[in-house]
């Protein structure tokens, strides 16, 4: 899919233009240095899913990575719903980026300021036709609170997600599970990941993922349902003995995992009630 062949209405700046028109200098210090923050929101049945907190971590991102925009949550949601009914989405993907302008082609931001683009399409689900994806163990390590700010979704953090994406593909798997700098199991290039084992479901902590929305609606699921939700440090030996793994984010959803490198998983009742419980939950949205 080219993404630049969209047509529709965009935000950018302030105003509402045709898709076509959305352009940004080539000398854009984003670009050059990377360093924007975005967000990736779902649209089920014309309405935003958990929209407040999506706008929560971008404003949130944006202090992190020093970015400024005089929009309010309230402000930015009413663009989006503005967006929603030009473009009559139904089933879609909202895709808020704030980034710097041109005024530096150096690390000083000091002159730059923050532009704030908002895009929309018709979008199913990532992993949509399989029911279960392949994992294989990458070599790069998920960087922590030491190395950037982790909480902040910016597009700084996918370096080594967009290159253990790309080798995955080559040996044949659908996506990479990515450790910490210790070793312990962190995330997939772009999604939280999650086991069960003896009746209790595990998932690592947050020094070095992006704590999903999606992570955390899925806790909340379980809480409420009374099952063990143990948040820890785990080495590759702890998942290679589960009973079921599974995968969560916002272009996925919950995701079943079929096999971890030469480790196969074939039991599906936890990844099943989730998605029964999630899907619950996104129609009442
Ligand atoms: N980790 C990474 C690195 C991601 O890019 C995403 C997608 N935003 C997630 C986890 C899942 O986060 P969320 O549930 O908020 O989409």
């Amino acid at each position: 899919m080219d993404y630049s062949k969209l047509r529709g209405y965009f935000f950018l700046n302030n105003k509402y233009i045709k898709a076509s028109k959305a352009n940004i200098h080539i000398l854009n210090h984003s670009l050059h240095f990377s360093g924007s923050v975005f967000e990736g929101i779902r649209v089920y049945n014309g309405i935003p899913f958990l929209l407040g907190k999506h706008l929560k971590r971008l404003l949130c991102s944006c202090d992190l990575m020093k970015l400024h925009i005089n929009l309010s949550i309230d402000e930015i949601s009413r663009i989006i719903f503005t967006l929603i009914k030009k473009n009559k989405i139904r089933d879609g993907y909202i895709r808020p980026i704030i980034f710097r302008d041109s005024k530096s082609m150096s690390p000083d931001i000091s002159g730059c300021e923050s532009q704030i683009f908002i895009a929309i399409w018709n979008w199913k689900l990532l992993f949509k036709d399989k029911p279960k994806i392949s994992l294989t163990v990458g070599k790069l390590k998920k960087m922590d609170q030491r190395f950037f700010p982790v909480k902040a979704k910016t597009s700084g953090s996918y370096q080594g997600s967009i290159i253990e994406k790309y080798n995955a593909t080559l040996k044949g798997f659908d996506d990479a599970l990515m450790l910490d700098s210790n070793n312990n199991i962190a995330e997939t290039t772009a999604c939280n990941i999650f086991w069960y084992k003896n009746k209790k479901v595990f998932t690592p902590k947050t020094h070095s993922i992006l704590n999903g929305i999606t992570r955390q609606i899925v806790m909340k699921i379980l809480k409420k349902n009374k099952i063990e939700c143990i948040v820890g440090n785990f080495k590759r030996s702890h998942i290679m003995n589960a009973d079921e793994v599974f995968i969560t984010g916002t272009a996925s959803e919950v995701v079943g995992i079929s096999k971890i490198d030469e480790k196969k998983y074939t039991k599906n009742d936890i990844v099943i009630f989730l998605k029964d419980e999630f899907d619950k939950l996104k129609n009442l949205s």
